[in-house]
């Protein structure tokens, strides 16, 4: 942080955008400064304050949850919006994410667009299908599958929205993480996603993040998954084929063959959870 020369505060996304592009290289946004402080390379020598531009709500439109990148993690967990989405499975998660010092500054678009690859935001959106609005130049609308595969690009816009698509009736979320303790980051995380049809799981969502790489969704067991009726023998052998696919690797935290034990028990606590409040 020494090599930092200018700080800037634009109040408007134009004004933040051209910022961006004359520092180039140089510039770097800052949302809630979490990760800024900490990890900001030696060649940022501008940093880009996002805090003064409009993008502080949360609200719900035509049925969608849609929080302003602005938004810290302790605004989206105590909001009752966030509450009556999906038996407030956002703020179930958020209250597992890092401490609530750390949530009062740490921003929706900071979360996303530091792209760690345990981050529990990334894992439980990817499960939600979550939308993403950013500027660069023009405002763009896209899933946020999409912008993971382009990682990067992610990097060179301004996340102004996060946007939580209407779930159909009958649908229900859960998500699972496991850490050694309550702050730490996780060694694995999980998000499962469904929704129930008259003839079985329908639209199923899964997701696994800190793997120890960041949330993807695993298709072979979503697959298994589908159509099938939620009961006990269609959850173990769901479990059973997440410890079998989920790309797990050994890294400080955790090893593979622990991972895979810990995506088994995932996907159980997961369906498990969903079966019961569905009353199957
Ligand atoms: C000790 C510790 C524990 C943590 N534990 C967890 C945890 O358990 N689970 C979890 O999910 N996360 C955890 N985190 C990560 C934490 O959630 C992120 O550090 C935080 O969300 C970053 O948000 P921020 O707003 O402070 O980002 P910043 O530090 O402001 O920015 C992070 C990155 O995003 C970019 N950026 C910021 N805002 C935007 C925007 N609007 N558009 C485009 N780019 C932008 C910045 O340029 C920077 O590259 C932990 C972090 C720490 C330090």
């Amino acid at each position: 942080m020494t090599s930092v020369q200018t700080y800037q505060r634009p109040s408007s996304i134009e004004e933040a955008w051209r910022l961006l592009n004359e520092g180039g290289k140089s510039a770097k946004l800052v949302g809630g400064g979490v990760d800024v402080a900490l990890f900001a390379p030696p060649e940022i020598i501008m940093l880009i304050d996002l805090a003064d531009l409009p993008n502080r709500s949360i609200e719900m439109r035509d049925g969608e949850l849609v929080m302003g990148a602005g938004v810290t993690l302790t605004e989206l967990l105590e909001s009752p919006l966030t509450a009556g989405y999906l038996d407030g499975i956002v703020a179930t998660m958020l209250r597992q994410v890092a401490s609530p010092l750390l949530r009062n500054a740490a921003s929706v678009g900071g979360a996303l667009a530091s792209t760690h690859p345990w981050s529990d935001v990334i894992t439980l959106f990817l499960a939600l299908g979550a939308r993403v609005t950013q500027y660069a130049g023009r405002l763009q609308t896209v899933l946020l599958d999409e912008l993971l595969e382009g990682r990067g690009i992610i990097d060179r816009a301004i996340i102004t929205e996060v946007i939580l698509p209407v779930p159909a009736d009958r649908t229900y979320v859960s998500f699972e993480k496991f850490v050694r303790t309550g702050f730490d980051v996780g060694m694995l995380n999980c998000a499962c996603r469904l929704t129930m049809g008259d003839d079985g799981c329908e639209d199923v969502r899964i997701v696994f993040g800190g793997t120890p790489d960041i949330g993807h969704r695993l298709e072979a067991v979503e697959n298994a998954v589908n159509e099938e009726r939620l009961d006990q023998a269609a959850i173990e052998s769901a479990a059973v084929l997440a410890s079998e696919v989920i790309p797990a690797r050994d890294d400080v935290r955790a090893s593979a063959d622990y991972r895979r034990v810990l995506a088994a028990v995932g996907i159980r606590r997961c369906f498990t959870r969903i079966a019961q409040r569905a009353g199957e």
